[in-house]
């Protein structure tokens, strides 16, 4: 079944709206990852510097502090970062300071060494890179701008067609290739997973016949609003039930029936569209109602029970609904067990109405 699922999904390119989803969903969730990673690097980078500084004998320099000071500044900025496109070309201007900042401190080191360091610190780079939240976009200009800055042909001394220049260029596109690689396997496994996640999640969420959420989503959403205090107005919560609906089923058969199910969860969802309404199972549906007035869930039940009446179908049916105010005291449970009570009393006096609890 998963398997299914998962090669249906695999078919199919996502939308740009969807990528977008993933791509604000992967940063917000990665964004103490990202920055460990800047603070990792800016301290990788001062250990580096304190080295060629003194035991290299560059000298600590003013330019030390200042790349210090704008790396740390790009770190702070992340913290506050909430967007992920933000965060996209933040990552540029902080892969553009960081490898200005190698290029400095390798600078002391002598000639020879020069190659083989700038191009570990690419490696170091990509590798980070690679596996950041970043759109597409993002990690090429992080990897062009790390070959133009650590470039290792840039003023040194090796030969790109001596021996040590042909390794140092295949090694380059090898770890080049390798990066770009795993970065794009990576972002696609991780798309792929949100979306299928996403997927599972509405089904598990949504009634599959009349496309509105089911008990399990009322469960959850009614229960956190009846958490929710202190209470602006009161919560009241709503049974609806279709009126002699066993009648049609067994007049025009169960595909009808099920029709007549989609048209009142639909005219439930047209008049309580402000509200959590879901079906809880067979006939029934259920809706929270909170911040209201109790003559505004008066004029809600007349209301719906107005709407299917009235619909002008070949199936015509009513409802009849059951009203209960939540207590403070109340479980949704306790609330249901109302509804209930209330929808029987409304049931057994003529139906085609709403009664509250007494
Ligand atoms: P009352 O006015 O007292 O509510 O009478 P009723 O006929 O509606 O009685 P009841 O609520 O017990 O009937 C529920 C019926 O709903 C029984 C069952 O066959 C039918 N039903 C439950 N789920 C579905 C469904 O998914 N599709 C269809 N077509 N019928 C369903
Ligand atoms: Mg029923
Ligand atoms: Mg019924």
């Amino acid at each position: 079944m998963f398997k299914t699922i998962e090669d249906e999904v695999l078919k199919k390119a996502a939308p740009a709206a969807l990528q977008r989803e993933f791509a604000q969903y992967h940063f917000e969730r990665q964004q103490r990852f990202c920055l460990l990673i800047y603070i990792a690097s800016i301290v990788i980078w001062l250990v580096f510097d304190l080295i060629v500084s003194f035991l290299g004998g560059q000298r600590f320099t003013y330019l030390s502090p200042l790349f210090l000071g704008a790396l740390s500044i790009l770190a702070i900025i992340l913290g506050f970062t909430h967007k992920a496109r933000h965060f996209d070309r933040l990552n540029v201007l902080f892969v553009l300071v960081m490898t200005l900042g190698i290029r400095m401190v390798i600078h002391g080191l002598p000639v020879s060494l020069q190659p083989a360091w700038l191009v570990l610190a690419a490696s170091s780079i990509l590798y980070s890179a690679s596996v950041l939240p970043l759109s597409r976009g993002s990690f090429y200009a992080a990897l062009l701008i790390t070959w133009l800055m650590l470039n290792p042909f840039y003023n040194t001394d090796i030969e790109l067609f001596g021996l040590r220049g042909t390794m140092t260029a295949c090694y380059s596109v090898f770890l080049s290739a390798l990066t770009l690689y795993s970065f794009l396997k990576l972002r696609q496994a991780r798309l792929y997973a949100y979306i299928m996640a996403k997927l599972l999640l509405d089904q598990a969420y949504l009634d599959t016949l009349t496309e509105i959420p089911n008990r399990r989503s009322f469960m959850t959403t009614a229960t956190r609003q009846l958490r929710a205090h202190p209470r602006e107005h009161d919560h009241y919560l709503a049974m609806v039930d279709i009126d002699n609906f066993k009648r049609i089923n067994d007049t025009y058969g169960h595909d009808i029936g099920d029709q007549v199910l989609k048209r009142i969860a639909a005219a439930i969802k047209a008049v309580m569209a402000d509200y959590e309404y879901a079906r809880l199972g067979g006939e029934e549906f259920a809706v929270y109602l909170s911040g209201v007035r109790r003559d505004d869930v008066e004029d809600l039940a007349a209301r719906l029970c107005r709407v299917v009446r009235e619909d002008p179908s070949e199936y015509p049916v009513t409802v009849s609904i059951g009203l209960t105010r939540v207590a403070d005291s109340d479980s949704l449970n306790q609330a249901l067990r109302k509804a209930d009570e209330a929808l029987y009393l409304a049931k057994h006096s003529g139906k085609d109405r709403y009664t509250f609890a007494a």
